[in-house]
Protein backbone atom coordinates (compact mmCIF):
# COMPACT_ATOMS: atom_id res chain seq x y z
CA UNK A 1 0.00 0.00 0.00
CA UNK A 2 1.28 3.41 -0.57
CA UNK A 3 1.52 5.68 2.19
CA UNK A 4 0.21 9.30 1.78
CA UNK A 5 3.38 10.66 1.15
CA UNK A 6 4.39 9.07 -2.14
CA UNK A 7 0.71 9.73 -2.98
CA UNK A 8 1.60 13.52 -2.53
CA UNK A 9 4.57 12.90 -4.48
CA UNK A 10 2.93 11.70 -7.36
CA UNK A 11 0.57 14.79 -7.34
CA UNK A 12 3.24 17.04 -7.13
CA UNK A 13 5.37 15.09 -10.17
CA UNK A 14 2.50 15.32 -11.85
CA UNK A 15 1.21 19.23 -11.47
CA UNK A 16 5.01 19.78 -12.13
CA UNK A 17 4.76 18.13 -15.44
CA UNK A 18 1.56 19.94 -16.36
CA UNK A 19 2.60 23.14 -15.61
CA UNK A 20 5.77 22.45 -18.09
CA UNK A 21 3.25 20.98 -20.89
CA UNK A 22 1.34 24.70 -20.81
CA UNK A 23 4.90 26.58 -20.52
CA UNK A 24 5.91 24.35 -23.66
CA UNK A 25 2.21 24.90 -25.21
CA UNK A 26 2.67 28.62 -24.89
CA UNK A 27 6.28 28.50 -26.06
CA UNK A 28 6.52 25.57 -29.06
CA UNK A 29 10.30 26.51 -29.80
CA UNK A 30 11.66 25.95 -26.33
CA UNK A 31 13.88 22.96 -25.99
CA UNK A 32 13.04 20.52 -22.78
CA UNK A 33 16.37 21.36 -21.91
CA UNK A 34 15.90 25.34 -22.10
CA UNK A 35 11.75 24.49 -20.05
CA UNK A 36 14.47 21.70 -17.56
CA UNK A 37 16.28 25.01 -16.64
CA UNK A 38 13.69 27.40 -16.21
CA UNK A 39 12.24 24.81 -13.72
CA UNK A 40 15.70 24.52 -11.95
CA UNK A 41 15.96 28.34 -11.38
CA UNK A 42 12.49 29.60 -11.05
CA UNK A 43 9.90 29.21 -8.54
CA UNK A 44 6.49 28.43 -9.58
CA UNK A 45 4.64 31.36 -9.01
CA UNK A 46 7.40 33.16 -10.92
CA UNK A 47 7.01 30.62 -13.78
CA UNK A 48 2.85 31.01 -14.11
CA UNK A 49 3.11 34.57 -14.13
CA UNK A 50 5.94 35.36 -16.65
CA UNK A 51 4.59 32.57 -18.99
CA UNK A 52 0.53 33.73 -17.93
CA UNK A 53 -0.54 29.82 -17.35
CA UNK A 54 -4.17 30.53 -15.96
CA UNK A 55 -4.81 26.94 -15.32
CA UNK A 56 -2.50 26.50 -11.86
CA UNK A 57 -1.82 28.41 -8.81
CA UNK A 58 0.33 28.17 -5.93
CA UNK A 59 -0.95 27.58 -2.16
CA UNK A 60 -0.04 30.60 -0.35
CA UNK A 61 0.64 28.09 2.53
CA UNK A 62 2.43 25.45 1.85
CA UNK A 63 3.59 26.72 -1.55
CA UNK A 64 2.72 23.34 -3.69
CA UNK A 65 1.29 23.66 -7.14
CA UNK A 66 -2.26 22.87 -7.47
CA UNK A 67 -4.99 22.88 -10.35
CA UNK A 68 -7.58 22.57 -7.71
CA UNK A 69 -8.21 24.64 -4.42
CA UNK A 70 -9.34 27.46 -2.66
CA UNK A 71 -9.70 31.40 -4.25
CA UNK A 72 -9.54 33.51 -1.23
CA UNK A 73 -11.17 37.04 -2.10
CA UNK A 74 -10.63 36.48 -5.69
CA UNK A 75 -7.35 35.23 -5.42
CA UNK A 76 -5.70 37.46 -3.16
CA UNK A 77 -5.04 33.92 -1.63
CA UNK A 78 -4.78 30.38 -3.00
CA UNK A 79 -4.74 27.15 -0.67
CA UNK A 80 -4.47 23.33 -1.66
CA UNK A 81 -6.10 21.95 1.30
CA UNK A 82 -8.42 22.55 4.13
CA UNK A 83 -5.27 22.30 6.26
CA UNK A 84 -3.70 25.34 4.39
CA UNK A 85 -6.96 26.87 4.17
CA UNK A 86 -7.77 26.55 8.06
CA UNK A 87 -3.61 27.21 9.29
CA UNK A 88 -4.92 30.94 8.18
CA UNK A 89 -9.02 31.13 8.88
CA UNK A 90 -11.47 29.63 10.70
CA UNK A 91 -14.26 27.74 9.05
CA UNK A 92 -16.52 30.10 9.89
CA UNK A 93 -14.72 33.01 8.37
CA UNK A 94 -14.38 31.17 5.35
CA UNK A 95 -17.88 30.55 4.93
CA UNK A 96 -18.35 34.45 5.98
CA UNK A 97 -16.37 35.32 2.46
CA UNK A 98 -17.99 32.23 0.68
CA UNK A 99 -21.11 33.63 1.37
CA UNK A 100 -23.39 31.05 -0.24
CA UNK A 101 -21.73 31.04 -3.18
CA UNK A 102 -21.98 35.05 -3.76
CA UNK A 103 -19.10 35.78 -2.18
CA UNK A 104 -15.61 36.09 -3.85
CA UNK A 105 -14.37 33.21 -2.08
CA UNK A 106 -14.75 29.89 -3.08
CA UNK A 107 -13.22 26.36 -4.33
CA UNK A 108 -12.69 25.42 -8.17
CA UNK A 109 -10.83 23.85 -10.37
CA UNK A 110 -9.05 25.41 -12.79
CA UNK A 111 -8.75 24.25 -16.34
ZN1 LIG B 1 -1.19 24.09 0.66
Amino acid sequence: MKNIEDVEKEVQEKLRKKLMNAVREKNPKFSNEYINTIFETTSYQDIIDEYEIDTMRVCSHCGKLMDEGYCIESGIDYYCSDECLHANMTEEEYLDLYNDGKGDSYYTEWY
